[in-house]
């Protein structure tokens, strides 16, 4: 088959989350399954263009925005192994003179321009694609502009990916008109109206308009068919019923593989096996131990003996559970633990807040927070780390605690989404534990359940036995990728 993967990230180019992940493993299994796949980006000025390899081949085609014709072209590459990818960018450079991602242009219009010049660039080219998958709300308006410019159905069968119903790109006809679209010449406009407010919304059209759409975990597919968590298109949801499935994320085990892993000072592995010999096991522990003492080194704070180091690598917004990841860091002391947190900060009151933190911990030779996007300290931070925080309120589907378990790094979660889909508790009576869950979100209950992980982590053979079955579980992309194939076939 051939694929266009349309999305605003992919990892490692322009990464924000969990969606530059997907996209680069997801993209790399459908080549390995033989499918032509062609993702497409915008062409940020943030990518490092010296990871990119030009394939020499650029197609220029017309698009139009805010009512006057522009050029447009889409370049061609290839990054990382052999994975293609093609950035769009305008002639006067839209994408490119801009240095962030997502901000880099108030609301929506940055991604309406994307959209539509995919579609003109589709028309101008005769691109005849099996799937065009969309991934978020960037991408969402995508079947519909195709149906505005064109007056005819697509004659692609279109995917629609959402990965976080908290962003539904809410806009307005004023932001539409900037590409071409009004209230007169959409086809059935109703279907852009947002549920709840007096505004339009992106996902909404995506959802309607696509063939088939997903999200990234089954449980969390459940969970935004009720009031609580969708967002107000809880209806359209479940109006849906086979229309909308979830498709648990996979991981890209060759990325975040610690065996072979250059970004962090040891690396590590099982050598691929379920029952590792003790010399294995003595060879996993002493790695992790000595990235620890690297990671703690470079940041000038001391390791306590006894204490495990409790990290935490994410967005902090609330979400992601941002005050019970700090309740728990205030804690350290009194539970004997270290902690780390890797966060990039949204805004200027968690800035503060974790600001606060750091200051705290470092007092007390008790850890530190650094706050940036950082994918290097990142992979450092959980090959050092014994056990792995994700309180989140709501997680569609969390990649962080799969990458976690891959780096035997014990994760504590919250029950909720993707996260319910993954990990088994200890102390559960069905299932293989890989780790450790509460399910009320509040202090408590979190404290609780670590203090029982730290019991676990003073029993070696327990603690190993867990790291074992969390490293060799298969989370790659291989199951994922034939459930995504289903659907590309109309077979789900
Ligand atoms: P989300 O997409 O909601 O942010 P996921 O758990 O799906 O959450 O994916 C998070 C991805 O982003 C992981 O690869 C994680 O390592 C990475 N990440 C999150 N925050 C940071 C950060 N501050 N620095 C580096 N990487 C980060």
């Amino acid at each position: 088959m051939e694929i266009f993967q349309i999305s605003s990230e992919i990892t490692p180019l322009a990464k924000v989350g969990g969606l530059g992940d997907v996209l680069m493993g997801f993209s790399r299994e459908l080549l390995k399954k033989g499918h032509s796949v062609l993702p497409i980006i915008p062409a940020y000025g943030a990518i490092d263009r010296a990871q990119l390899r030009p394939l020499n081949r650029e197609e220029w085609f017309d698009s139009r925005f805010r009512d006057t014709p522009i050029r447009a072209s889409l370049s061609y590459y290839e990054f990382d192994t052999a994975l293609p990818v093609a950035l769009l960018d305008t002639e006067d450079g839209f994408f490119r003179n801009e240095k962030t991602i997502y901000d880099a242009h108030d609301g929506a219009s940055a991604y309406l321009l994307f959209c539509r010049a995919i579609v003109d660039w589709m028309i101008a080219t005769h691109q005849a694609p099996d799937i065009v998958h969309l991934h978020d709300w960037p991408t969402a308006i995508l079947p519909t502009v195709y149906q505005t410019v064109t007056k005819q159905e697509p004659p692609f069968r279109t995917v629609f990916t959402v990965h976080n119903f908290e962003y539904q790109g809410r806009c307005s006809w004023d932001d539409l008109s900037q590409i071409g679209l009004y209230q007169h010449n959409v086809p059935d406009p109703s279907r852009l109206a947002d549920p709840v407010h007096d505004c339009l919304n992106l996902v909404k059209a995506g959802l309607l308009s696509a063939d088939v759409s997903t999200t990234v975990s089954p449980t969390y597919a459940q969970e935004v068919r009720t009031q609580e968590q969708g967002n107000g298109l809880q209806e359209v949801l479940s109006s849906l019923d086979d229309r909308f499935i979830g498709i648990l994320n996979g991981l890209d085990s060759t990325y975040w593989n610690p065996e072979t892993d250059i970004l962090i000072p040891k690396q590590y592995g099982l050598s691929s096996k379920p029952r590792p010999s003790s010399r294995v096991l003595e060879g996993v522990r002493f790695a992790k131990k000595f990235n620890k003492k690297h990671l703690f080194q470079s940041i000038g704070i001391p390791l306590i003996e006894g204490a495990p180091l409790i990290a935490s690598v994410t967005r902090l917004v609330p979400q992601k559970g941002t005050s019970l990841i700090k309740d728990l860091c205030y804690r350290s002391e009194e539970m004997n633990t270290q902690c780390l947190v890797l966060g990039s900060v949204p805004d200027h009151q968690t800035e503060q807040d974790f600001l606060h933190l750091d200051s705290f911990l470092r007092a007390r030779g008790r850890g530190a927070v650094f706050l940036a996007n950082n994918e290097a300290f990142a992979h450092k931070a959980y090959a050092a780390a014994d056990m792995f925080v994700v309180p989140s309120i709501i997680e569609p589907c969390g990649l962080t605690q799969l990458i976690a378990l891959k780096y035997g790094t014990i994760p504590i979660v919250r029950k909720t989404g993707g996260l319910a889909d993954t990990i088994i508790d200890l102390d559960s009576t069905s299932g293989i534990p890989n780790g450790f869950m509460f399910e009320s979100a509040d202090v408590n209950a979190l404290v609780q359940t670590t203090h029982r992980a730290l019991k676990a982590f003073h029993n070696l053979q327990r603690w190993e036995e867990l790291m074992v079955q969390g490293m060799v579980q298969d989370h790659s992309w291989t199951k994922p990728g034939n459930a995504y194939c289903a659907v590309y076939a109309g077979d789900n």
